[in-house]
């Protein structure tokens, strides 16, 4: 069947998807580490690259491939690359394409690790990096130097909900000859397609909507082309950021139901946003899809829906904050985010903690920032909860 001809939610069900000789209705799990030859004239035709039968799984497995094929045709990309976490997809693209003496612009408020590990391991090794305010694309094309050989963004940004135009970004960064790289975790291919708007690279911690159901750490990179792909393979196959065949099980059997997971989740998420932005004891929401949101429009006009995830603060800030998180009972103290469950955290004690605070001044992380990761409870128990708990404001 092509798939490709399929619309979005039966990608998701039959996408990259095969069956064995039994007529498995999903997908078997290979768990093995090697695969054995017919002969040593087809052993050598394997490494050679003449002969595409799988010689050890860090290097490609029937199940992980399933997966790869499968997010390759949502993003619309050429082929994928699975990682065992959405940080091993992040440096497997870091060390394709950075070396000594190189340099990689990149957004202020990006996952707090994919900033760190530029910050310290890279620059042991003389890779420099600049984060600037990218949801003006003017802050990205001055930070360009002779030597950038990447423009890495997340957008939606983690935690700030910043939107970056994509397209702006895309055509400064073709004009230098620089290969863009988006995050696309905060959306997920059902919300967002980056390569659609002329990005080279995709990434995704699949722990978040992809797989879904807070059971499992994984990455994946989506390229546009061929020579992107074989640059970001041939790094995460040599750095051994790979990903085990029952891990790529776990993440097909989530992905299945990633449309209908998203839509009930930021159903409930604009009830949210809303609800706080009439709280008395809430100072600011920002959600993409709330008007107040100061990228309303760029969001509709790139993301076919806000997401649900939401980011505020209280009156009274951290310590009013702390109280919020101290009280809520449905809703899991918790990192991560894209699970049926509803999670609540605070970047700047948590997932930001090791940027330095001025750093997270300058891109809005407030200490009093809050982030919820709506799921898909019953909206009236989200917010019963929520309520109980600004009261004990
Ligand atoms: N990118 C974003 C936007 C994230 O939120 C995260 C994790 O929270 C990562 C990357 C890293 O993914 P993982 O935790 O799967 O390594």
């Amino acid at each position: 069947m092509d798939t490709k001809k399929l619309g979005f939610n039966s990608k998701l069900i039959h996408a990259g998807q095969f069956t064995d000789e039994f007529g498995s209705a999903t997908v078997p799990i290979y768990q093995t580490s090697t695969f054995s030859f017919k002969s040593a004239d087809h052993g050598a035709a394997c490494f050679a690259g003449e002969d595409d039968g799988y010689i050890y799984t860090r290097i490609g497995n029937p199940t992980i491939n399933a997966l790869e094929t499968s997010i390759a045709e949502l993003e619309n990309g050429y082929r994928g690359v699975a990682c065992g976490s959405g940080m091993g997809a992040v440096t497997a693209v870091y060390f394709a394409l950075l070396g000594a003496g190189s340099h990689i612009v990149s957004h202020n408020a990006v996952y707090g690790p994919s900033r760190v590990v530029m910050e310290t391991l890279f620059k042991k090794f003389g890779a420099e990096s600049t984060y600037v305010d990218a949801t003006d694309a003017d802050n990205v094309k001055n930070a360009i130097q002779e030597n950038t050989k990447l423009i890495y963004i997340e957008t939606p940004a983690n935690p700030t909900m910043g939107i970056t135009d994509i397209k702006a970004v895309v055509e400064v960064a073709h004009a230098h000859g620089i290969p863009v790289c988006i995050d696309n975790t905060f959306s997920s291919p059902y919300l967002q397609k980056p390569l659609d708007m002329g990005v080279d690279i995709v990434l995704h911690s699949m722990t978040k909507f992809i797989n879904g159901h807070a059971d499992i750490v994984a990455g994946i990179v989506v390229t546009r082309t061929e020579e992107y792909y074989a640059a970001i393979r041939g790094a995460m196959v040599n750095i051994g950021s790979n990903m085990d065949p029952h891990q790529a099980y776990m993440v097909i059997r989530g992905l299945k139901t990633l449309g209908i997971r998203i839509d009930r989740a930021q159903e409930n998420a604009m009830k949210v946003a809303e609800y706080l932005e009439n709280h008395s004891k809430v100072e600011w929401v920002k959600y993409p899809g709330l008007k107040s949101h100061p990228q309303y429009e760029l969001g509709k006009s790139q993301m076919s829906g806000p997401g649900s995830v939401i980011s505020f603060e209280v009156k009274g800030g951290f310590k009013a904050g702390k109280v919020l998180m101290d009280n809520v009972h449905l809703a899991l103290l918790a990192v991560s985010l894209g699970g049926v469950e509803t999670l609540i955290q605070h970047p700047a004690s948590m997932t930001h903690s090791k940027i330095p605070k001025q750093q997270r001044e300058e891109a809005h992380i407030t200490d009093g920032l809050v982030r919820f990761a709506v799921g898909i409870e019953d909206i009236e128990d989200i917010i019963a909860d929520l309520d109980q708990a600004l009261a004990m404001i």
